[in-house]
């Protein structure tokens, strides 16, 4: 039987999967990023992680076909180079040759968040969606687009910013240096940065008020758990990341007419805390017959998404099906 590895390097965690031909989850594992800035220790502890799960994979009678690799960054597939990752601090780094020259396995190089769309459509909430957009909420924003049944890369493979689509002109700045993208205001960090705001201006309700001692270890997280227990200060800032989620899915839909857009990422993890307040904003500004056609869902495939989207692209690559 034919499978893939993939991995998804994140600014963090790196995470493994081997996936059979249907997308099944078959082993996984996780390591931290060992060092910013250069590749090869990344790749000094990668590659025995690779090796370990393809003779673990062998020994259940699984032959690996394929390695796909998703990078939060800017990524040249044709070319198989990442081409400017911020959070990893790496520029220009011919990963697939690397990759490939040590493991021998044909490999596949591709951004995490178009990795996460492809796995969302292949396994995920929007299985057998033709049309799908998906949007990752974490420290950033990832995008990815899905159209008749395949990943729009766009004309030099860099579509789906959606984090940097702006939503307010003069708005809050972004990681990215511009002013007012979605990023800014739906983002872990945006959420962290609107609750220690309103706590240092007093507008402070239990629990979070908790945090007033310890505002540097605030995390989103934490805003997410109060909004839970019922905190009305920790509603009304993840109320408000709803409201600029909903205003992005409106264009979206206007542009797109997708089946789907799906949500996913740590902030994913306050659940209709924030898809609520969207949909509410979508049926307020979408044209009728538009908002109804899409569907906007929470994505079940949770921290291993991108790597698993990564191993379908792989396979779909180099196994041809049968
Ligand atoms: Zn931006």
């Amino acid at each position: 039987m034919i499978a893939a590895i993939g991995v998804d390097l994140g600014a963090t965690n790196v995470r493994l999967v081997l996936v059979d031909q249907n997308g099944a989850v078959m082993d996984s594992g996780r390591f931290p990023v060992p060092e910013r800035g250069r590749a090869e220790p990344v790749l000094e502890d990668l590659a025995p992680a690779i090796e370990a799960m393809r003779e673990r994979a062998e020994g259940n009678a699984y032959q690996v076909g394929a390695l796909g690799v998703g990078v939060a960054g800017l990524t040249d597939v044709k070319e198989g180079i990442v081409l400017d990752a911020i959070n990893l601090g790496w520029k220009e780094v011919p990963f697939q040759s690397l990759l490939e020259e040590r493991l021998k396995l044909p490999v596949l190089l591709e951004n995490d968040a178009n990795a996460t769309a492809f796995a969302e459509a292949w396994v995920g909430a929007g299985r057998g969606c033709r049309s799908l957009i998906s949007l990752t909420l974490g420290t950033g924003v990832g995008g990815g687009l899905i159209f008749d049944g395949e990943l729009w890369r766009g004309a030099s493979g860099l579509a789906g910013e959606i984090g940097h689509m702006v939503v307010e002109p003069d708005g809050e700045p972004c990681h990215c240096g511009g002013r007012g993208c979605l990023e800014a205001y739906i983002s872990a960090s945006a959420v962290v940065r609107d609750a220690k705001k309103a706590i240092l201006d007093g507008k402070v309700g239990e629990p979070l008020s908790s945090f007033m001692g310890n505002l540097e270890g605030l995390t989103a997280k934490d805003v997410s758990d109060a909004a839970s227990k019922g905190d009305p200060l920790a509603k009304r800032i993840l109320a408000k990341a709803g409201r600029y989620l909903g205003v992005a899915c409106t264009s979206l839909i206007h542009i797109f007419n997708p089946e789907m857009i799906v949500v996913g990422g740590g902030m994913a993890q306050a659940g209709e805390l924030i898809l609520g307040p969207a949909r509410v904003e979508v049926k307020e500004r979408a044209f009728g017959p538009l908002a109804e056609s899409t569907r906007i869902a929470l994505s079940p495939l949770g921290e291993l998404a991108g790597a698993i989207g990564v191993a379908g692209l792989a396979l779909r690559r180099y196994v041809p099906s049968r």
